[in-house]
């Protein structure tokens, strides 16, 4: 019998910690009410823990009708999703963020959400811009279902580097080498970064010459066409493999009061189609002078205009479909392009190194990397190490202060807005959430049988400190296996099998 105890005691320290913690969390007494709370977050992966409490009182007689604290939960705090839109971060909250961006992107093309369905009849199109070319990069090539040589040339020709020029190989769809440069000493890591940096002005330039072109081809002013006509825009950005952004973007044309108003006869699909080009040639934007260079930033060649209709079609893409396809770049980061999804300028610095003038930063000693960090060790792709790289260089120079490449570093200098829209294009995502926790609230008191939020002679007061974020090992695991049932669960009501 000894012999088995001491097996007995072997195997409880061969517990790894988390499945010690995961015992730990089952069997602690508030493990029914605080799986009740992580599946009101969704299964959120990094929830917010609240302490505070709350009280609904009756404005007339002062008679508290709710009292809730956190102080009688099991765990002492409440938890609430974390919010965050990258699937990388946080899968539970993207895909609400997923949904909700799928619902107001649709609602300006099909209408819905307050928007009439008359808007479906506006001109619309969906373009994409992408980023010029800074050097030859690996590329798949398929012509006609055949796969053909990334880069062919002749054999024997190589750059000043030594390395050749070309590449013959026929790259698999998952091959590593794609998006990376032929040669990185020639490729343009500058010229690349300050595009990126610089990919949000550029957009806005975009908008900018838009209404400027559609009003040259109607032979108007740009205030006499800005009478006539609105034009809205919802954009979503998407990392391609070489680290660079690409636009998706829907464009489209209502009368003078918006999505509620049909524009003129004459501000049709087709003058919406012929500005766009024009339009994207005309758009730049010069990079801060430098002794390194000057450069003028514009969108590259490829640039892709597509009707979107009613119903799928060859030539078209449906109203469903655009609206998919920008909910599911708007939960993606930059990690696509091989990075990391995490700042690694120091907190404390902001990247700087220095917290004044004259005092350099005790928390990572005048790097300006986060403590314990360091760029060569990154898991990364070569190519995503070479443009960090070139963002933390480009970062310490005072002329391109403004741009904040060092702590953009890790989305490889863009610092835009991933998703954006018009104010006129729908709904925002602050009102579908407004309306969502309304319609959770109104529900909570239902159960508790309390008087509805319109009757104003009730008050809702509370106060709440924020009490720290996140799980312990254990809870994550049971975590992620609640976030699963939950959305297995949304899949069944809703019938949807994206995703
Ligand atoms: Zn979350
Ligand atoms: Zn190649
Ligand atoms: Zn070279
Ligand atoms: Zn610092």
């Amino acid at each position: 019998m000894n012999g088995q105890n001491e097996h007995d005691t072997h195997n409880q320290t061969q517990h790894p910690e988390w499945m010690t913690d995961l015992i730990r969390v089952i069997n602690a007494p508030g493990y029914t009410r605080w799986r009740t709370m992580v599946a009101a977050t969704g299964g959120c992966a990094h929830p917010i823990h609240l302490a505070g409490e709350s009280l609904i009182v009756d404005a007339g007689t002062g008679e508290i009708l709710h009292a809730y604290a956190t102080t009688d939960e099991p765990s002492g705090h409440l938890l609430v999703a974390c919010g965050n839109r990258r699937a990388s971060v946080c899968p539970a909250c993207s895909e609400v963020y997923q949904a909700d961006t799928f619902q107001l992107i649709r609602a300006g093309l099909s209408g819905g959400k307050g928007v009439p369905e008359t808007v479906s009849a506006h001109p619309r199109a969906f373009v994409t811009l992408t980023a010029p070319s800074f050097g030859p990069v690996h590329t798949r090539r398929e012509t006609n279902g055949t796969l053909r040589a990334c880069r062919p040339r002749n054999r024997d020709k190589t750059c000043e580097h030594e390395r050749p020029i070309g590449c013959h190989a026929r790259h698999e769809p998952h091959d590593d080498r794609l998006g990376q440069p032929i040669c990185p000493d020639c490729y343009d890591y500058t010229g690349a970064v300050l595009w990126q940096a610089h990919a949000g002005a550029l957009w806005h330039r975009f908008t900018l010459a838009m209404r400027q072109e559609l009003a040259t081809l109607a032979g108007m002013s740009r205030r006499a066409f800005g009478a006539h006509v609105r034009v809205s825009f919802a954009k979503v950005a998407e990392y391609q493999r070489r680290g660079l952004v690409h636009f998706h973007a829907i464009i489209r044309l209502d009368g003078p009061q918006g999505a509620h108003e049909p524009p003129p006869d004459w501000a049709d699909h087709d003058l919406l189609v012929r500005a766009v080009p024009p339009a994207a040639a005309r758009a730049a934007v010069t990079s801060p002078i430098s002794d390194l260079g000057r450069w003028t930033l514009r969108w590259g060649d490829q640039l892709d205009i597509r009707p979107i209709l009613l119903d799928q079609a060859a030539d078209g893409l449906s109203e469903q479909a655009v609206a998919g396809y920008i909910a599911k770049y708007a939960t993606k980061g930059a990690e696509a392009s091989g990075t990391v999804d995490h700042r690694l300028s120091c907190p404390a610095c902001g990247g700087r190194g220095r917290l004044s003038l004259l005092a350099s930063c005790g928390r990572c000693h005048g790097t300006g990397l986060k403590p314990g960090l360091y760029l060569d060790a990154l898991p990364v792709t070569e190519h995503a190490r070479r443009m960090i790289r070139t963002c933390w260089e480009l970062g310490a120079r005072p002329e391109f202060a403004a741009l904040r490449l060092r702590p953009w570093a890790h989305m490889l200098g863009f610092r835009g807005h991933f998703a954006s829209k018009s104010r006129a294009y729908s709904v925002n995502l602050g009102d579908l959430r407004g309306a969502r926790a309304l319609h959770r609230a109104a529900e909570a008191r239902e159960r508790h049988g309390l008087p509805a939020l319109a009757d104003a002679t009730t008050l809702v007061l509370g106060h709440w400190r924020f009490a720290g974020t996140g799980y312990t090992q254990g809870e994550a695991i049971m975590a992620e296996h609640i976030r699963q049932r939950v959305a297995t669960a949304r899949k069944i009501a809703t019938g949807r099998e994206d995703g």
